[in-house]
């Protein structure tokens, strides 16, 4: 005779312990987005940046969008804003791109940059002094200066050349907000410190000028939610577009890139992510993040004020509710 197993009691509050299964999406993201809304207004709007101190705080989008085109849509999914530091996780793409075409390049790469947490918020200087301007990992300001140093070699524009590959993943045309960039480019007084000192350690190869200038066009590149969760499906497809079948990264980088996502890709609380969510997630300071549920769909939430790490409460929340509740967890 069969038998079974009861669960643990301490499992009976998990949505997906619940016996008559996990959610179907479109139930999901309806449900996940009414949650997430009730808490639109904690945390702060960043205002470190001019223009996003002006956003209306209360703009929300949630977006699952599956590996065969389907699409679950909450919100205001086709408001366009600047994606910000999810811009670091194409930028580790087309490194890892131009680290494929070359012998030994991927190992000098790691060299370069690491792939560790940093557990500090992400441009801090405090550790690049410490660890002789080697930066923790890619997904924080000063691992990402090193990798638009790294670009500045295969290519003669790495930011027309991240645009043609987002235009490429999502079918329309994705440029700049000029707003943004000219913000940017007149502040940044961090990212102005963190370069310098890596060059310094000679961790900066190119012209300081222009790898700040790579930088910045990178974050101000423009998208919608519904493009932001379309465009990285291939990370959850093994390195394949499901649009087109093109590959755009072998299977292994691929997986790389959603390792570092999930350690890394919001900072000094990605173990909270990891506990409460369970999904690879890249967050950008204008209130996006987008998860990675591999095989099966990526999910943008976006809500523009940000809690303390640098994160959107509000999506944050979006994504721990449909995680649970349409277990959709990798662990
Ligand atoms: N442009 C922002 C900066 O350099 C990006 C930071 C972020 O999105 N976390 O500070």
């Amino acid at each position: 005779m069969p038998t079974t197993t009861p669960g643990h009691p301490a499992d009976a509050h998990r949505p997906d312990h619940d016996p008559s299964g996990p959610l179907a999406l479109p139930e999901g993201v309806a449900t996940a987005a009414q949650v997430a809304r009730a808490a639109e207004h904690d945390g702060k709007v960043a205002d470190y940046i001019a223009p996003l101190a002006e956003v209306d705080p209360s703009r929300f989008a949630l977006v699952a969008s599956e590996l065969d085109g389907t699409e679950h849509l909450d919100g205001d999914v086709d408001e366009a804003f600047a994606i910000q530091s999810v811009s670091k996780v194409y930028s580790l793409v087309l490194a890892l791109q131009a680290a494929d075409a070359g012998s030994g390049v991927e190992e000098e790469l790691w060299c370069r940059v690491g792939r560790e947490p940093s557990g500090d918020p992400f441009n801090s200087l405090v550790q690049l002094e410490h660890e002789h301007g080697i930066p923790r990992n890619p997904m924080i300001n000063a691992g990402a200066l090193v990798l638009d140093d790294v670009l500045l070699d295969p290519l003669d524009d790495p930011v027309a050349a991240t645009c043609e590959l987002l235009s490429e993943l999502c079918g329309e045309e994705i440029g700049l907000d000029e707003r943004i960039l000219r913000a940017e480019q007149s502040t940044s007084h961090r990212n102005r410190s963190l370069a310098p000192l890596m060059a310094d350690f000679g961790n900066l190869r190119n012209d300081v000028e222009a790898v700040l200038d790579s930088y910045i066009g990178a974050c101000a590149i423009s998208m919608s939610s519904r493009q932001l969760a379309r465009a990285p499906r291939f990370l959850a497809n093994g390195g394949v577009d499901p649009s087109t079948g093109r590959r755009v990264l072998a299977a292994p980088l691929a997986r790389r890139v959603a390792a570092v996502m999930l350690t890394c890709g919001t900072y000094d609380a990605a173990g909270e992510f990891a506990f409460s969510v369970g999904l690879p997630c890249k967050s950008g300071v204008a209130g996006s993040i987008v998860a990675l549920a591999p095989d099966r769909l990526v999910v943008c939430a976006w809500s523009p004020p940000l809690d303390a790490a640098g994160n959107s409460v509000a999506a944050r929340i979006a994504l721990h509710e449909l995680a649970e509740r349409c277990g959709l967890s990798v662990f």
